[in-house]
């Protein structure tokens, strides 16, 4: 529990914890809403880019330290209504069909030299059972925020430089 608090106010972004292992997640074969364990904790973001980003927080596996990802969506979802629906319990799979798992990385761009902090695609955590089809349906940066060429990791948003 003190480890959870600590990630969930490392920084501004909205929390969704998930009160399951990863593994009981795989064995019930995509995410369902009993196994998010806690609600959502709706806040205003310092990051613009809060509108298609949430954070959650789960043990890969049982004896591992809580682990944070993220999740990302590219197709205009609000994410606000949905902060208030995973926090009065009333949010459906259906509400997570356009999300992706990412994670927080340091990457350098070779054209620019610029070294940035991105959440990138994360394609080792299983925790869609359509994790290929979504990843190939999703929307990923194109070109590099500091130098405008293009960009071609499947990074979902720039967050900060390193
Ligand atoms: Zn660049």
């Amino acid at each position: 529990m003190k480890d959870r608090q600590n990630l969930a106010h490392a920084d501004g972004i909205d929390l969704v914890t998930f009160g399951q292992q990863l593994r009981h997640l795989r064995r019930a074969r995509g995410l369902t809403l009993t196994e998010l364990g806690e609600a959502a904790t709706p806040r205003i973001s310092k990051w613009a880019v809060a509108s298609r980003l949430r954070r959650i927080v789960l043990r890969v596996s049982p004896t591992w330290p809580l682990t944070c990802f993220y999740l990302h969506w590219s197709d205009g979802a609000d994410l606000n209504a949905l902060d208030d629906r995973v926090a009065s319990g009333s949010a459906a799979d259906g509400d997570f069909a356009g999300a992706v798992v990412g994670e927080a990385l340091g990457m350098h761009h070779r054209a620019c030299g610029a070294a940035l902090r991105v959440v990138a695609l994360d394609s080792v955590l299983p925790l869609f059972t359509n994790d290929v089809e979504r990843s190939r349906a999703h929307v990923y940066q194109a070109a590099c925020p500091a130098c405008g060429e293009p960009w071609s990791a499947s990074v979902l948003e720039f967050i900060g430089t390193t």
